[in-house]
């Protein structure tokens, strides 16, 4: 069975999930108020649509209950986006993600139910000032307010020594919890596993610690 989404709002992030989506081989109505906006996206979702989804009626009659997963990515009409939401999770979406502008935005869409609430901005501006702190710091992906994942190279003070003798949960608290080496992932490596020059450290902790480990063993 193909996943059936719906996204509703074809901006710039809307627009973007209707083409992963699709892509990745899933069944996709893409939904906004802007006939232009539709237009466009005609030849790629498997369904475009005209409709204002801040009228009930209208969103009953595209048979919204029926899609698993509905994606609301209605940007700068915070109005729109909570009504539409409360009347996605009253018609009983099993799923609802929904964009957020601000924090209290953010507030009311999950004390209205939706599943889950992203703010790509704010995100993408976390993760890059993490990244631009630290020349070995490659990635990072926040999975609270406290703990992250991070892929930090490895270096001269790492190379050749094996990750029991490194001992780098007990000295920081944080677990390397898979290496990136030559193109391959080994995943939960065993404590004799040795650190090689070109090494790519996968590694997941409380912010604090994390910083701590950078600092005091990579420099
Ligand atoms: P992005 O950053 O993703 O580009 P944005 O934050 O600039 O988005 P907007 O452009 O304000 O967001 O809104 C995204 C889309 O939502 C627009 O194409 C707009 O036409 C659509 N939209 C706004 N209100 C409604 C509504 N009531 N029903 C359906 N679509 C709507």
């Amino acid at each position: 069975m193909k996943k059936e989404f719906a996204v509703i709002g074809l901006g710039r992030l809307g627009g973007s999930i209707v083409q992963e989506l699709v892509a990745l081989g899933a069944s996709v109505m893409a939904i906004d108020i802007s006939e232009e906006k539709v237009e466009e996206y005609a030849q790629i979702a498997t369904q475009a649509v005209t409709a204002d989804t801040t009228d009930e009626s209208v969103l009953r009659s595209l048979g919204i209950r029926n899609f698993e997963h509905v994606v609301v990515a209605i940007g700068e009409n915070i109005q729109a986006s909570i009504l539409t939401t409360l009347i996605l999770k009253e018609i009983g979406v099993p799923k609802i993600t929904v964009k957020a502008q601000n924090d209290h935005h953010e507030k009311v869409l999950l004390k209205i139910g939706a599943d889950q609430v992203v703010h790509p901005e704010r995100d993408m501006g976390r993760r890059m000032a993490n990244n631009m702190m630290s020349n070995n710091i490659l990635d990072y992906l926040e999975l609270s307010d406290e703990y992250s994942l991070v892929e930090v190279k490895a270096n001269e003070h790492l190379y050749g020594y094996t990750l029991i003798e490194l001992d780098i949960r007990a000295r920081y608290g944080v677990n390397i919890v898979a290496i990136k080496r030559d193109n391959q992932l080994l995943v939960s490596p065993q404590a004799i596993e040795r650190i090689k020059q070109g090494d790519v450290l996968i590694v997941i902790g409380s912010d604090v610690d994390i910083h701590e480990f950078e600092k005091k063993s990579l420099h």
